[in-house]
């Protein structure tokens, strides 16, 4: 260990979405672990993408450092799902490199230097706990009930009547979660609600696309809470990094505050503008996806060997029965040429191309019906 850096951060290991597998995979691997979208843009509009780049964009010069035609953009678009009442303006919005990176802007915003600590429910999104631990923030973890996956009310209500020290300043939910797809329930929301106003919390819409469901309106009532979004998914802009944080404007500000200046590169920008307007064009493929999930999941319920729940978005979380090892058979899965996700205890799936579909479920099929999962 080099003897200047913090002796925390020996305990951590770098984010990789693709752990290795043990065999090597196949070059045409079919990519269902990270929840993207499986289609590329269209060719049109990756043209007039590259036009943009060509004509407009001054790669000498900084990039717009307030975001300003995308904060409208954005804020438009949001609206669509809100209440007229609930409007919100550009002042509400605050965009990141990726939404991790407002998670990060949240957690520098909120507890570092010994100031606060989170509170997480898993199996969730791993990286709220990866990104407190490298500001060396306390990362309290609650569990699930594992019929409908709601997060243990009872335990997360317990850790903060606890009042530990540091005391416990942010709450992460997804809606709906990663890896396990149910959104909040009433209960969930409730107790949301009821948390006190020096608690942040923070509700991960990263699926809002697929979910259709939303607590952005809560927003106007609640200066404590805020709403993450993403264009990596149902927009297909993962390569570009741009997510954005919906919020009372004095916590949008402070997000501004604390990011680094230009943290979006301008072809970034222009790539969410341009998604943004051509949404619904982007947004057709959306009903193919979740009829496609909704087939996957009929096949999947049919094999013994494991457990679904339903889903609210654009994967499935599946278990295994006890006397099957959920890593081996990820690792299978990928050595034949599907690779998903390997998380919470069980194996999360992201819905593809039917193409991509139909050969998981055959893949899954034969591999089921031999050794060792078949004896
Ligand atoms: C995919 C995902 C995101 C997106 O993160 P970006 O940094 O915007 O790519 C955020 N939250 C959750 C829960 C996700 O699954």
């Amino acid at each position: 260990m080099l003897p200047f850096l913090r002796a925390d951060l020996a305990q951590l290991t770098a984010y990789t979405p693709h752990p290795e597998a043990t065999a090597a995979p196949p070059p045409d691997l079919d990519r269902l672990d990270t929840n993207e979208c499986p289609v590329d843009l269209p060719a049109d509009l990756k043209q007039k993408l590259a036009w943009t780049y060509e004509t407009l964009i001054e790669a000498n010069r900084y990039p717009d450092g307030g975001h300003d035609l995308l904060k409208s953009a954005i804020a438009e678009y949001v609206n669509e799902s809100v209440p007229v009442t609930a409007a919100f303006t550009p002042a509400h919005i605050s965009v990141g490199n990726g939404s991790d990176e407002l998670i990060r802007s949240l957690l520098i915003a909120t507890c570092v230097g010994g100031q606060g600590a989170v509170l997480v429910a898993n199996p969730t999104f791993s990286m709220y706990g990866i990104l407190a631990q490298t500001l060396g923030i306390p990362v309290i973890s609650v569990g699930r009930r594992e019929t409908d996956w709601q997060m243990d009310l009872d335990a997360a209500q317990a850790a903060i009547a606890q009042e530990s020290t540091p005391p416990i300043r942010v709450v992460f939910v997804v809606h709906p979660n990663s890896p396990t797809a149910n959104t909040l329930t009433q209960a969930e929301q409730e107790w949301l609600q009821s948390l006190p106003s020096d608690i942040l919390v923070v509700v991960d819409e990263a699926y809002f696309e697929f979910s259709q469901t939303t607590l952005a309106a809560q927003v106007h009532q609640r200066p404590n809470w805020v709403i993450l979004r993403t264009f990596s998914k149902a927009f297909r802009l993962a390569a570009h990094r741009v997510g954005y944080a919906i919020a009372q404007p004095q916590l949008a500000a402070v997000l501004d505050k604390v990011r680094l200046p230009y943290n979006l590169p301008a072809f970034s920008q222009v790539a969410a503008q341009t998604a943004l307007e051509h949404r619904e064009a982007l947004f057709e493929i959306i009903p193919t996806l979740l009829s496609e999930r909704d087939l996957l999941l009929d096949a999947l319920a049919q094999m013994p060997a494991l457990q679904v729940w339903p889903s609210m978005a654009n994967f499935i979380y599946l278990r295994t029965r006890p006397t099957i090892h959920t890593e081996t058979l990820w690792q299978t899965l990928k050595a034949v040429g599907t690779s998903v996700r390997c998380t919470g205890g069980g194996i999360r799936l992201t819905v593809g191309t039917p193409a991509e579909n139909q050969r998981t479920l055959a893949r899954l099929q034969d591999i089921l019906a031999q050794p060792p999962f078949q004896q």
